[in-house]
């Protein structure tokens, strides 16, 4: 039996449809080969530029396709000079984390030992760990709505029970999965700064309570300063973190700084129903409409859409072209041959995507 995929693709702004087309080719040649799983593709326009264009930067029909779909496959949206008229950037991304309750926002940090890194990493270390970023609450509650008088301006730090519970229920099977896949010893360390706030207290007693459930994981905490130096200093000790909102946006940027730059780092924001895979770059307008963009991040994000849909689907084939595709992306970078300008390489998006695809072949080969 063939499983039908429906896969809704927000291409979006700047450089988002130069990445997204050859990103989806990719995936319709892989879809092609299959046989026991087929993609298909709706667009769904939204964004800056169709703001610009139409008044509405997330339309109902857009919208409704991505409840639809069994994944979303989404580039990157905002432009700066495009901005509602309280002067907000336009970001349906994060609109989409709150109304389909993404609360786990996926940020994998893999450096192999023959990538380039500003690190340097000891003979026979790799880099290979995930930071699990809460993405509905923490300090971007109050996102859009926070109170500033013309004295004194205040946000509001939300933890809840209910998303905290799923959250760490999440990371654990993370980890189980990881520890089953062979890429992780089963470590899961909470990072907070538990030290200072009651916040925090309440968001590791909560993740207490979930790693007692796990004797065969091991569980421990970190704050998120010293997380931040041992990111620098021993990031290949880390297995899954998991963090509030804020922290984890921070310390995701420092993730991709550690892998050669956001053109590299991929990202998935997964709820109970629905899950968003994307790039955590933005839109690049400085080099958007140039063919220079580098596709890396789109098709790993793309590769971990492929590992996710297979894991939920119980589709052995699926998984595997996830992983497939996921070493022909890492494959090209370590060989260094075609890279992309912003990697230190001449490549064009084009170019560096059918560097990819080729790599695949030859694996197949
Ligand atoms: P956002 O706030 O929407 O995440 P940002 O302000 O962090 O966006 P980006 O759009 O991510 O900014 O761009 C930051 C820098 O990185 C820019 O100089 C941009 O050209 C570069 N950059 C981002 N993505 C890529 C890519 N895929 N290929 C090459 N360069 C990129």
């Amino acid at each position: 039996m063939v499983k039908k995929i429906e896969i809704a693709v927000f291409s979006g702004d700047g450089i988002g449809p130069e990445i997204t087309d050859p990103t989806v080719k990719i995936l319709q040649n892989l879809s092609d080969r299959a046989s026991s799983y087929a993609l298909t593709f709706t667009d769904a326009p939204a964004g800056a530029a169709h703001y610009q264009k139409t008044g509405e930067s997330l339309p109902a029909a857009s919208l409704e396709a991505a409840r639809r779909a069994d994944a979303i496959l989404l580039s990157a949206m905002g432009l700066p000079n495009v901005r509602y008229p309280d002067g907000t950037e336009i970001s349906p991304q994060i609109e989409l984390r709150k109304l389909l309750t993404l609360f786990a926002g996926l940020r994998p940090v893999t450096v192999r030992a023959d990538q380039k890194t500003p690190l340097n990493i000891p003979e026979g270390k790799e880099i290979d760990f995930v930071l699990v970023r809460e993405s509905t609450e923490g300090l971007f509650h109050t996102q859009g709505c926070g109170e500033v008088t013309d004295n004194e301006a205040r946000e509001t730090l939300l933890i809840t029970r209910d998303i905290s519970e799923k959250l760490f229920r999440f990371t654990f099977d993370l980890a189980h999965q990881r520890k089953k896949s062979g890429r992780g010893p089963g470590r899961v360390t909470c990072v907070d700064k538990a030290n200072v706030f009651r916040a925090f207290a309440f968001f590791r007693e909560m993740f207490n309570a979930e790693a007692a459930k796990h004797p065969s994981l091991t569980a421990d905490h970190a704050y998120v300063d010293a997380t931040a130096l041992w990111m620098v200093q021993k990031p290949w000790d880390f297995d899954v973190l998991v963090t509030e909102n804020m922290f984890g946006d921070i310390l995701s940027d420092l993730g991709a700084g550690l892998m050669g730059g956001l053109g590299l780092a991929p990202s998935a924001d997964i709820g109970l129903e629905h899950a968003v895979f994307q790039p955590c770059h933005g839109s690049a307008p400085d080099i958007a409409g140039q063919g220079i963009a580098n596709p890396f991040a789109m098709i790993l994000s793309a590769a971990m859409m492929l590992d996710w849909l297979g894991l939920q689907n119980n589709n052995s084939e699926m998984r595997a072209d996830g992983e497939r595709l996921r070493e022909a992306v890492e494959n090209v970078v370590a060989s260094g041959r075609v890279l992309t300008q912003d990697l230190g390489g001449t490549a064009g998006t084009q170019e560096a995507a059918a560097a990819v695809e080729a790599q695949l072949h030859r694996e197949e080969s």
